[in-house]
């Protein structure tokens, strides 16, 4: 039946209308509850890293999800059911749940100097994983490292000279590189931190028999990335 009511009496009901579909995204975006074990349990290692790179793309972009952190911590004081583990340098301008946009109890997040893998690292990759779950193990170099600039330097300093010596066999890769072999010369640096993030991810395999048996499995997916410290982008080496 056609409504003879003039459209002023129906603007009450247009605007609740338009302001319920103006509402329903903010208030989506601040529910934001952590990684449930059911969620976990059905996402696959290629979901995963198509989540984080969709964060990454948010952080970027200066889009990162409103979150209610007492929420979130509340929420998940009762057990932590992550999505990935993440290596990545002890660097301060790599803030590693924010380059993701992730919040608490969705990423397990190891760092050291260099992102380099060793024992304890390579333990609690096993524990993230094959114990507690996790699906990606991604392994996050950046620009202009400075762990990796001390070794291309030889520098040697305290307990730093050992930590500094896992990142040389990054350098030996790079014997064809021509051109100046110190952190002066920004492509040889460069070119040393891709290296070392793809040694740590092949070390990660052939030293962890638990993790390479997930891989093989398809139960994870171990890869390496770069992040940009001018743009905050995060590039998945191939
Ligand atoms: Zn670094």
């Amino acid at each position: 039946m056609k409504s003879n009511r003039p459209i002023t009496s129906r603007l009450p009901i247009i605007l609740a209308l338009v302001a319920v579909f103006v509402a329903m995204p903010l208030l989506l975006i601040s529910e934001n509850p952590p990684t449930t074990s059911e969620e976990q349990a059905a996402l696959s290692p290629d979901a995963v890293l198509a989540d984080l790179l969709a964060g990454n793309a948010r952080y970027v972009e200066g889009k990162l999800t409103e979150r209610d952190i007492p929420k979130e911590v509340k929420a998940s004081a009762g057990g932590q059911f992550p999505k990935a583990v993440i290596l990545s340098c002890l660097d301060s301008r790599v803030p590693v749940e924010l380059v993701f946009d992730q919040g608490i109890g969705d990423v397990f997040v190891g760092r050291v100097a260099g992102n380099i893998e060793n024992e304890d690292q390579l333990g609690s990759m096993e524990f993230a994983t094959k114990a507690a779950g996790a699906k990606l193990v991604l392994v996050l170099g950046h620009e202009a490292c400075g762990a990796v600039k001390g070794a291309c330097d030889g520098v040697e300093m305290g307990n730093l000279t050992a930590l500094l010596s896992k990142i040389k066999p990054a350098i030996e890769q790079t014997k064809g590189f021509e051109g100046e072999r110190n952190s002066k010369n920004d492509a040889f640096v460069a070119k040393v931190i891709e290296e070392n993030v793809r040694q740590t991810v092949a070390d990660i395999r052939s030293r962890s028999e638990v993790l390479a048996e997930l891989e093989t499995q398809g139960a994870i997916k171990i890869v390496g990335a770069i992040y940009s410290l001018k743009d905050g982008s995060v590039t998945l080496l191939k």
